[in-house]
């Protein structure tokens, strides 16, 4: 196994850039193997949080290709390896599985106005649980800090009330879905009823997802009814405003807005440096203001992004054991920008699915009907719409000269799919990350 990491690294080279591969793969150090864990050691925390988010699907898919099985990847920090911490991280992991995000907690969650107002919501209903706000929906964009205020209220209770952590729900719509189909397909419906129906409290993420899902809407509805009328606290996230939901049933959708309705709106300037000097304290990174301004100005409005940036910046700066300074900043930054504006082209789009696939570039074009091959061109259709500009009839012609109809055909059939499939969904985002990547 030890050298399993020597002979994955130069697949690796051959798939992402140079720089990247230099920065974030070279660095990385076997430390062991036991039960389908492989074990790495990477210089930092914020070099790990880079590498899952990053590189770890291209990882897992060329260890998967080399070993023939499942790996489950284990980052070991060069502190914590030291520190001799290996077995405390492990055991923590397992122990916190399904419990809350320790790191989203209210205090550090960055008030502005932007979202003052659904902060003070979720510090109500967390302080008195059923009996200020119910339900309590709110809104916002992506990254803007929905699922940290779930997972704070979560972990305010656990801390403060004596509602036990059993009786605290945490679950994205769409892994409800998910255990509701299997509880379906194995006749446990009882079970799941009763598992959601007994919560004092059931924090529901993404509620969006169940758009255009009849059954899982119907089955939330009894689920959320039941809670409701019991006086316990239910609490929504969702992308848009209830009204501005579509495919969703009219019952549902006004039972949403019975309670309180807060939004999440992008940060202003001011807010956004407040959050990434929380976040510099936070990850031990020493942040100068002017840095966090020139951050804050450019990055994109969503916090995560504003973190991304951050991360990154504090990762060279610590790899290259340099101080945090504009010019550096302007550097990293430079290069997210120039790696985000790389274009994804129909063309290696179409190279990259086929060679996952081990298919010819030739046959996704041909019209061949195979099963194998014709899921391919399926599925790099579908890409070439998701990732690409290009027009119905520009994918026809680069496929090949299909007509608009099959374009079509595949891409609804894909989209479909994914929603039901969860390892074809895996399969669409490990190319998709890895087209993103190179
Ligand atoms: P959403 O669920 O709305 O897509 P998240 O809750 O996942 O967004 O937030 C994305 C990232 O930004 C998380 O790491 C979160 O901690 C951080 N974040 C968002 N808003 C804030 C804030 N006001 N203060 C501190 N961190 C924030
Ligand atoms: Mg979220």
């Amino acid at each position: 196994m030890a050298d399993l990491l020597q002979q994955i690294k130069p697949k690796v080279a051959s798939i992402i850039s140079q720089d990247s591969f230099k920065t974030w793969i070279e660095p990385i150090k076997f430390s062991g193997y036991k039960e389908g864990i492989f074990s790495v050691v990477v210089p930092n925390e914020f070099f790990k949080d880079w590498v899952i988010k990053n590189f770890e699907p291209i990882l897992l898919a060329i260890i998967k290709d080399t070993v023939g099985q499942d790996v489950k990847m284990e980052y070991i920090t060069a502190k914590e390896e030291k520190n001799g911490d290996i077995k405390k991280d492990f055991v923590v992991k397992k122990s916190t599985y399904n419990l809350f995000n320790p790191k989203y907690t209210f205090e550090t969650f960055v008030v502005g106005s932007c979202n003052q107002f659904a902060n003070a919501a979720c510090l109500a209903v967390a302080t008195n649980p059923g009996k200020t706000y119910n339900p309590l929906f709110i809104y916002g964009g992506v990254g803007l800090g929905k699922t940290h205020l779930l997972n704070a209220i979560g972990n305010f209770l656990i801390k403060h009330s004596g509602v036990s952590p059993e009786h605290i729900c945490y679950i994205t719509a769409e892994v409800f879905t998910n255990e509701l189909i299997n509880s379906l397909k194995y006749s446990k419906m009882d079970e799941f009823r009763n598992r959601f129906r007994k919560m004092d409290v059931l924090l529901i993420d993404d509620i969006q997802f169940i758009a255009g899902k009849d059954r899982t809407q119907e089955e939330f509805f009894h689920t959320f009814n039941t809670l409701y009328d019991n006086m316990k606290q239910v609490v929504v996230t969702c992308d848009k405003f209830p009204r501005d939901l579509e495919n969703i049933e009219e019952r549902l959708r006004s039972r949403f807005e019975w309670g309180l309705i807060a939004d999440i709106q992008p940060p202003d300037i001011e807010t956004k440096v407040a959050i990434l000097n929380k976040k510099a304290e936070i990850e031990n990174i020493q942040l100068p203001l002017d840095v966090a301004f020139y951050i804050a100005s450019r990055a994109e409005n969503s916090v995560r992004s504003l973190e991304g940036a951050l991360i990154r910046i504090g990762a060279y700066a610590s790899l290259h054991n340099t101080p945090i300074d504009i010019k550096l900043a302007s550097e990293v930054m430079g290069h997210i920008i120039k790696e985000k504006n790389k274009e994804i082209t129909i063309e290696s789009i179409i190279k990259e699915v086929s060679s996952y696939f081990n298919i010819k570039s030739s046959d996704i074009k041909s019209n061949k009907r195979t099963k194998s091959i014709m899921l391919t061109r399926q599925i790099a259709i579908y890409l070439a719409r998701k990732l690409t500009d290009s027009s119905l009839v520009d994918i026809g012609n680069k496929f090949g000269g299909k007509d608009h109809s099959t374009i079509i055909h595949s891409i609804k059939k894909i989209e479909e799919e994914i929603k039901w499939k969860s390892d074809l969904k895996t399969i669409v985002e490990k190319i998709e990350t890895k087209l993103k990547s190179i």
